[in-house]
């Protein structure tokens, strides 16, 4: 355990911790947490910590927040090696690495311009099953499309924030 690894995960009183994020990427899973992080809550980024695992790795704190499963799930995609610490009262109550989901649906867009999910005006919801983790790779359910990481990352997080 590093030195800033110990700072972020001690100083906490209530919320979440998610450690163990590829290097470069806390960003985009604070942008996919947004929808839920509220106005006025405390956050603290460590980029490039030093990690035995990873090399490099990003940690992400939020305070007063617990993220719900699809917020979890969500995060899987953007991070697949993230850790997430449920932490109240200083003291880890729950922790658990994030799983990516073995079906998505709705939130990712097929990269197959002629699939049926892509045609204006057509009700189909996008759906994709989980076909590796690493790397992680998604295939479309209607047309076989293969969505890669790099693509899922680009989809959800936005372009890259920094
Ligand atoms: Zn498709």
């Amino acid at each position: 355990m590093g030195g800033d690894e110990g700072l972020v995960v001690r100083k906490i009183r209530h919320g979440t911790v998610i450690d163990h994020i590829p290097a470069g990427r806390a960003l985009r899973v604070l942008r996919l947490l947004g929808a839920t992080l509220g106005g006025g809550r405390r956050i603290a980024i460590v980029i490039n910590a030093e990690s035995r695992k990873l090399g490099r790795k990003d940690i992400v704190k939020i305070e007063g927040l617990e993220p719900r499963v699809e917020d979890l799930d969500r995060i899987a995609l953007v991070a697949p090696t993230a850790t997430v610490n449920i932490v109240r009262d200083y003291r880890v109550v729950v922790k658990r690495k994030v799983e990516p989901p073995a079906e998505v649906r709705g939130i990712l867009r097929c990269a197959n311009p002629t699939c049926i999910t892509r045609k204006p005006g057509e009700p189909v919801t996008p759906r994709f099953r989980l076909v590796s983790r690493d790397p992680l790779e998604y295939q479309c359910v209607y047309c076989g499309s293969i969505l890669g990481e790099r693509e899922i990352v680009e989809q959800l997080g936005g372009p890259a924030p920094l």
